[in-house]
């Protein structure tokens, strides 16, 4: 017998085990059931406060499991993938096809495009990028893009092509600085010209935000909010920035940890100055389809959440046991909290006296 949940095999099981799996299946089943009813209701608390769910993807042809989970839209497109595991690079024309396909498959919700994050932990195979001491420090995402311009040309004429045909919205990864963003901003001015020459549509309201990953974004996000029209945080790498844990090294990972007081500082840090500036904040990191952080985040007054499609359910039946008053009260704990043990007690225990069906089918 195999327990997906647990990573656990067992072989033979005795007559007691298989009846308490039956038990777990069958509870499995109820949520699965709870999970669909709810499919095409929105994601509001108990007290009447919304929350935006959005989805996490990596290919264009993901927009029906995006539609499936019953996300609104989706939060987080990964483009490296249209970049990886091939000989040359994508043309403009294949990009804008690809970026194209899902903002028409999602019209009216949005589709959030990230400009590629590569370096780090994912390469391109026909460049031949020196290796570094620290690639998570290194040349690596929105730097080798303002580096490599022609590469970035193509992706961002592809981007504002595709904002033509649906509800398109665009954000820099790994923003350290407001140079970057200047920058950044300057060649989708100048590619825009291009486009206007050219006689080519593009969204002009198109919306360009920032990803919040790197700390000394969360830092000046009071600042960068006066030039972004929204913030997304992405937590797997701002937690590993902030408490300096690699998050791909097993030897220190009970150190990485999202409920670290610093982290709900940052959030809290990021949330308010997103708020001050009247734009919106969401969180597309892992911690955003983990429900035991949904009250947290919500407290903290995070306005979007999005994560992989097939956890999109549970958030939202998670967001819809929760009061918005007790999300608040628990973000207030954490804040003056010293202990991220605690606060991660303090989530757990809401998120199960919530929503207790959503974790006693695994236990
Ligand atoms: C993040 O860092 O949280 C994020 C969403 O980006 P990625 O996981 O692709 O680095
Ligand atoms: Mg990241």
């Amino acid at each position: 017998m195999l327990d997906g949940f647990n990573g656990v095999v067992i072989l033979n099981p005795t007559d007691q085990t298989l009846f308490e799996y039956g038990q777990l299946i069958r509870k499995q089943v109820t949520l699965q059931e709870k999970l669909r009813d709810i499919l095409l209701k929105p994601a509001i608390t108990l007290d009447g406060h919304r929350v935006f769910l959005t989805a996490n993807v990596e290919q264009a042809g993901d927009s029906d499991s995006v539609t499936a989970s019953g996300a609104e839209g989706v939060g987080l497109f990964r483009t490296e993938y249209l970049f990886i595991n091939r000989d040359m690079l994508p043309t403009e024309e294949e990009q804008y096809q690809a970026y194209r396909q899902i903002a028409e498959a999602l019209k009216p919700h949005p589709v959030t495009i990230r400009t590629f994050d590569l370096g780090g932990d994912k390469f391109l195979s026909h460049l031949q990028v020196p290796s570094e001491m620290n690639p998570f420090l290194g040349w690596r995402a929105i730097r080798f893009c303002l580096a490599e311009k022609d590469v970035f040309r193509g992706q961002l004429r592809a981007i504002l092509r595709a904002s033509a045909h649906g509800n398109v919205r665009m954000m820099y990864p790994m923003i350290s600085g407001m140079e970057e963003l200047y920058q950044a901003n300057a060649l989708v001015e100048e590619y825009k010209g291009e486009l206007r020459k050219e006689g080519l549509a593009f969204d002009e309201k198109l919306e360009i935000g920032a990803m919040i990953e790197i700390p000394s974004a969360a830092l000046i996000a009071d600042t960068m909010g006066k030039r972004v029209k929204f913030f997304s945080i992405g937590t797997n790498d701002l937690i590993q920035y902030a408490l300096a844990v690699d998050r791909m090294n097993e030897k220190i990972a009970h150190l990485y940890e999202p409920t670290h007081p610093a982290i709900v500082r940052l959030i809290k840090m990021t949330v308010d100055a997103a708020r001050k500036n009247k734009i919106s904040v969401s969180v597309c990191g892992e911690m955003a389809g983990e429900p035991i952080m949904t009250a947290l985040l919500i407290g903290l007054g995070v306005d979007e959440l999005s994560a992989a499609p097939p956890l999109v359910p549970q958030i939202k039946y998670m967001v819809r046991r929760l009061k918005l008053a007790e999300a608040q009260a628990l973000a207030e704990f954490a804040l003056n909290c010293e202990s991220g043990a605690e606060i991660l007690a303090k989530c757990q225990e809401l998120a199960w006296h919530s929503a207790p069906s959503l974790f006693e089918s695994k236990a």
